[in-house]
């Protein structure tokens, strides 16, 4: 029986529509070969949506999106809206989609394909088959919580306050994320804090002990974040999954990321408790190549299969695209940013439809 799912594309700015049009059509064609029907319906987001409305997150491109099964972005922003009062910026927009639609658990994986394993600033015998998801909580922590501010204390003197915060209920959610991604990957999970120093880590750390039992498939660890950064560094193949708070992730999912050494190979993912999730690519709209048929549109494709996995629970058409992308690769084709000696060159367009043919 034929399955259909209604997908919100937000294309955005910048090299956005190109590498959207790249995973729409890939979508098309997985669908068809896997009998799963995709409902497209484009809305205006990021600075396009403030050239045509006045707002970078409009009332209806919110309804729209809370009305799908899953939100595909791909980046918004450039130079020309960077000068408009913080309320009226793009950035202001994705902070909104994130909490109109609940989305507190951030996944950011960090794959070293064997392909651009040259690319990355470490060793070949240290990331070679380095295969890890960071599961970062998204909407508590440090960033959000009470008291905060700049204040002028009884001496005189100012004083910057922010406050780290988490409640039971908060962890919990995050922890069934991270133990259920784990589920789906290699069954481990390292959970990273600061309990030795902060009672709001070992708040978190009692919590995802006490989760675990649920979950005796899924092998648990903690680790200190300090050690976790050196460990990162050092060996990133003892990790499978990380999940960890919102400051700590910010941190350890770019650093991972990094290992992997190209921005436009990087997917993300962005889930709620119920409801669509927001999958994206981690890169900007590289406004410097917009419009140039310059830009790799491998990550925003690599959302669509992450969409697929954890969005919409289609295993089997996230495997195809993946496989997919290790194909192309494989045939040497490269855009600019992963081009490495003997390899050939292709734009965008043409990587997308390399893409295709791999797909079959
Ligand atoms: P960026 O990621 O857009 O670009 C950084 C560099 O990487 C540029 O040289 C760019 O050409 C290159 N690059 C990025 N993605 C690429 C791709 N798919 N293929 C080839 N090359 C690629 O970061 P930036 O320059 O700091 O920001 C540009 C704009 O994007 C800003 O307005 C920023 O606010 C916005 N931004 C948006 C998001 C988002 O939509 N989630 C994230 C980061 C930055």
């Amino acid at each position: 029986m034929t399955q259909s799912f209604r997908i919100t594309l937000l294309p955005g700015d910048g090299i956005g529509p190109e590498i959207m049009a790249v995973a729409v059509e890939v979508l098309k064609l997985v669908g068809s070969q896997l009998d799963l029907q995709f409902e497209f319906q484009s809305a205006p987001m990021g600075g396009v949506a403030i050239d045509e409305t006045g707002s970078p997150l409009p009332e209806a491109t919110l309804a729209a999106c809370r009305q799908s099964d899953a939100v595909l972005l791909a980046a918004i922003g450039g130079y020309k809206w960077d000068t408009l009062p913080r309320h009226l910026r793009p950035e202001t927009g994705l902070l909104g989609l994130r909490a109109g639609l609940g989305l507190f658990a951030n996944l950011r994986p960090a794959t070293i394909l064997p392909q651009l394993i040259d690319a990355s600033s470490l060793k070949r015998e240290v990331v070679e088959g380095v295969d890890i998801m960071v599961v970062r909580e998204l909407t508590g922590g440090i960033y959000f919580g009470e008291p905060k501010g700049i204040f002028t204390a009884e001496t005189g003197e100012q004083r910057g306050v922010n406050t780290m915060a988490y409640t039971t209920s908060e962890i919990d959610r995050i922890g069934r994320v991270a133990f259920e991604t784990a589920q789906k990957r290699g069954g481990r999970l390292c959970s990273v804090d600061k309990a030795n120093v902060l009672e709001v880590s070992q708040l978190w750390r009692d919590r995802i002990t006490a989760l675990a039992p649920d979950y005796p498939d899924v092998e648990l660890s903690h680790l200190y974040v300090d050690n976790a950064a050196m460990q990162l560094v050092r060996w990133p193949k003892q990790f499978d999954t990380i999940v960890t708070g919102n400051l700590f992730g910010d941190i350890l999912s770019d650093a991972a990321a990094m290992l992997t050494g190209s921005i436009g190979m990087l997917p993300s993912a962005s889930l709620g408790a119920d409801g669509p999730g927001v999958f994206e690519p981690v890169h900007g709209s590289a406004p410097d190549i917009a419009g140039q048929d310059k830009a790799n549109p491998l990550a925003q494709v690599l959302s669509a299969a992450m969409m697929l996995r954890y969005g919409l629970n289609q295993p089997e058409a996230a495997d195809r695209i993946e496989t997919a992308v290790l194909l192309v690769l494989d045939q040497g084709y490269r855009t600019g940013d992963i081009m490495a000696e003997g390899m050939t060159p292709v734009g965008c367009k043409a990587m997308g439809e390399a893409l295709l043919k791999a797909l079959g």
